[in-house]
């Protein structure tokens, strides 16, 4: 996060990729990709493109972790060495460490974990391409792959960032913005029960820009969680196809 005076958004008030302040990138989100896990989802968030696998609830090894009153959650946030233009190591970074237990506290508070004591789930979270919000995306996908594995939950988690970028708060930066722009806060959201299980800002806002980018993110989850339920219902059409 830079504070550089590069030119990001135009004359006409639009930014690089054309869009207007407060719009999302072009979303895409299919639930039920991955026949051997026991839920899946797959979203395209602009250039971004990140499936998410759920294998559990399942007995924990080793078996001193097991908690005896809840279930838990184990989650790997993962960059494919592809995912970006110079090779990124396979290997576990430390930002793919914290991705990870960032992830993993956004998606808990959505789960009844107290029905599957002494179990686990493991989330796993694979980024094929990364254009900036990758959090974002890889929860948003996650909360439909557990809702996709029968996981009772209380809610999904729709996550959407948003930021400064020139003097101008904008909504789901993409990767140039998220660099050379002022300031990002990625936000998590439990629509329905208007609770939040994240909130995050890189770089430096005023109480009333850091009032206004909250804002923004949170109106981008509610748009988003509109568009999971329309893939959650997706897929049970889909099921439903099949069976007849
Ligand atoms: P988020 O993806 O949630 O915005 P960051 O702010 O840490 O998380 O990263 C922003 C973007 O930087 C990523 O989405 C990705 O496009 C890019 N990025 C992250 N790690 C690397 C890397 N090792 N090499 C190149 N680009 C990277």
């Amino acid at each position: 996060m830079s504070q550089k005076s590069e030119k990001l958004i135009d004359k006409k008030g639009l930014r690089l990729d054309g869009r207007k302040p407060n719009e999302l990138r072009p979303i895409k989100i299919e639930v039920g990709v991955l026949s051997n896990a026991d839920g899946s989802a797959y979203i395209e968030q602009g250039k971004n493109k990140i499936l998410a696998a759920i294998y559990g609830p399942k007995e924990v090894h080793p078996k001193h972790l097991a908690l005896p009153d809840r279930m838990i959650l184990r989650c790997r946030y993962h960059m494919a060495p592809f995912s970006v233009q110079e090779r990124k190591s396979p290997a576990p970074s430390r930002r793919e460490i914290e991705l990870s237990k960032v992830i993993r506290e956004a998606l808990e508070p959505a789960i009844f974990l107290e029905y599957y004591p002494r179990t686990a789930i493991d989330v796993f979270v694979e980024v094929l391409q990364a254009d900036g919000g990758t959090r974002c995306a890889s929860i948003t996908a996650a909360s439909l792959a557990l809702a996709d594995a029968g996981i009772p939950m209380k809610d999904l988690v729709a996550a959407c960032a948003a930021g400064k970028v020139d003097d101008t708060i904008v909504l789901d930066l993409m990767d140039t913005e998220d660099k050379i722009g002022a300031a990002d806060v990625p936000v998590a959201l439990m629509p329905n029960l208007d609770a939040i299980t994240l909130l995050q800002m890189d770089g430096t806002l005023s109480l009333e820009e850091f009032e206004q980018a909250v804002n923004l993110a949170l109106e981008g989850c509610r748009k988003i969680y509109a568009m999971q339920k329309e893939a959650l219902k997706a897929r049970y059409v889909n099921v439903k196809e099949v069976e007849e």
